[in-house]
């Protein structure tokens, strides 16, 4: 039997499991490749607050980068959360070249729950030196704003001439996500070289966090696979929908009754 591909996930946690690591194991499971990780930060959040955000020093993340890959054959790698300059220079330090394998970069800046993510000087090494060394990167229309240091796009035509300014700083391609755009549906762009590819869904009402963390996953997971990069990251864009539409349906389901099968919890009685 041929070992199922693995993906190195270099992320932080979230305690609330909405974002993150927890996340990112969870997308790689269902993908059903193996996970690998190098922890940057250790985060306490709720839905609306962060409370602390840890760094883990940044030779303990080199070390498990390194261990990682002493530790069997990896195919792909997702980058999520790094917080510091320092990080992300020991992330620099220990990525393979992207010919040997796809590397997808979420430029995860602010949380939902309020926390800064990335500092500033963290953000111009991230520009400066991660990005000339990623297969792809991944920015919402705010994260693209960030990193251009231009006011957010307003429409498609914007989207695309953002995501070719970001080209011009080094990833190979730039999917920029349109979910935070006013509109029924949700339209991505995937630029790279001179092609520009819309990927559109319906847009799903959902509380749910961590969707950009997910789909960077699942695009991870789908490469690791030896899926073509277009095709993963319609692939992934099919895979966050589903996930959004059970987690809306499951927020629906909490506040009636039970689903079939599921026990009817007794506030008088302990069960553990
Ligand atoms: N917290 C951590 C540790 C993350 O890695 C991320 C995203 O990658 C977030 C929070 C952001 O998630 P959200 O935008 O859903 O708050």
């Amino acid at each position: 039997m041929r070992p199922r591909p693995a993906v190195l996930v270099i992320a932080g946690s979230d305690s609330s499991g909405g974002a993150g690591l927890v996340r990112d194991v969870r997308v790689l499971a269902d993908f059903e490749v193996e996970v690998l990780c190098a922890v940057t930060a250790v985060t306490a959040q709720s839905s609306g607050r962060t409370a602390a955000v840890h760094h883990i020093p940044p030779q303990i993340v080199r070390e498990q980068i390194a261990a990682a890959f002493d530790t069997r054959q990896i195919q792909a790698i997702k980058i999520g959360m790094l917080g510091t300059r320092a990080t992300v220079e020991a992330v620099v330090d220990g990525l393979p070249p992207r010919e040997i394998m796809p590397i997808v970069l979420d430029p995860v800046l602010v949380a939902s729950s309020g926390g800064i993510l990335l500092d500033d000087s963290g953000r111009h090494a991230l520009q400066e030196q991660l990005l000339p060394r990623v297969t792809l990167v991944t920015p919402n229309i705010p994260e693209a704003a960030a990193l251009l240091q231009e006011a957010p796009a307003e429409d498609g035509l914007a989207m695309i001439e953002q995501a070719q300014r970001l080209l011009r700083m080094g990833p190979q391609a730039v999917l920029v996500k349109g979910g935070h755009a006013a509109a029924d549906e949700v339209v991505d762009w995937l630029v790279f070289g001179n092609s520009s590819l819309s990927i559109a869904s319906p847009r799903v009402t959902a509380t749910q966090r961590g969707s950009g963390c997910t789909l960077a996953s699942a695009i991870a997971a789908a490469l690791a696979r030896g899926t073509p990069l277009a095709e993963a990251c319609q692939l992934a864009k099919r895979y966050v929908v589903d996930v959004l539409k059970q987690s809306s349906a499951g927020a629906d389901r909490q506040s009636s009754e039970p689903a079939f099968g599921e026990e009817q919890p007794k506030n008088d009685a302990r069960r553990w």
